[in-house]
């Protein structure tokens, strides 16, 4: 069986994390509230927007140099960590790419790979640090493992998700080691990190696009 997706499956990918991102705009900033400034839901949200307006204006027809557009749109997003850290990813998972128009899970995987690969150039935080490194490292390497046992992007989507969304949970136990969230330390024990949070719901957004 052909198992591809091509351009417009990362399109509707994208939008579809974006949508679910603003389900849970709210929610996001309000958990920043608890450990940060209260604005992690809106900043995320209007990157995802740019992200989508981005698609919507460019005229790039392949995957590579829309990835790219779409990458140095959000990196430019305004209002502190987020834009960066998720415009670097999203430029990251074009880089390794050639002329193809269509990605196999392997592909996909070694994008991911690519993508974490941008975020780490930016930021050094690690597991354990209550960041979304902590959402994004397992979701990278569930998709990695995925792809090399042969599954189908869907499964290996589905895989990395459910990482993400464990990830993200298990932030709740942690001391933030960076970010605003740093300067109240002990003080975050007990709260889940709004950035991990919001890479979870991505990733969700992702496996609901297949759907
Ligand atoms: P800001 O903290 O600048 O207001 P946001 O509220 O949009 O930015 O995002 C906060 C989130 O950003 C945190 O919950 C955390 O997940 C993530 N974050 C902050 N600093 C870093 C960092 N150095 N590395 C990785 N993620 C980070
Ligand atoms: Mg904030």
């Amino acid at each position: 069986m052909d198992d591809t997706i091509g351009i417009g499956d990362l399109d509707r990918m994208i939008r579809s994390a974006a949508d679910k991102i603003r389900a849970n705009r709210d929610e996001l900033s309000k958990m920043d509230s608890a450990i940060g400034d209260g604005d992690h839901g809106t900043t995320i949200a209007r990157a995802m927007g740019i992200a989508e307006k981005v698609m919507d204006e460019s005229e790039k027809s392949d995957l590579k140099g829309l990835l790219k557009e779409v990458g140095w749109g959000v990196m430019g997003v305004d209002g502190g960590a987020t834009g960066p850290l998720l415009g670097s990813f999203l430029m990251g998972l074009g880089k390794g790419l050639g002329e193809q128009e269509t990605i196999d899970c392997p592909t996909l995987a070694a994008m991911f790979e690519d993508g974490l690969a941008g975020v780490r150039r930016q930021s050094k935080a690690q597991i354990g640090d209550k960041t979304m490194m902590d959402a994004l490292l397992p979701a990278v390497h569930a998709m990695r493992q995925a792809a090399d046992k042969g599954k189908s992007i869907k499964e290996a989507l589905k895989k990395a998700a459910e990482a993400a969304e464990n990830g993200a949970t298990s932030t709740k136990e942690f001391r933030a080691r960076f970010g605003r969230a740093k300067n109240l330390g002990d003080r975050t024990i007990g709260f889940q990190d709004p950035g991990a949070t919001s890479i979870a719901l991505i990733f969700q957004g992702f496996v609901e696009s297949l759907e």
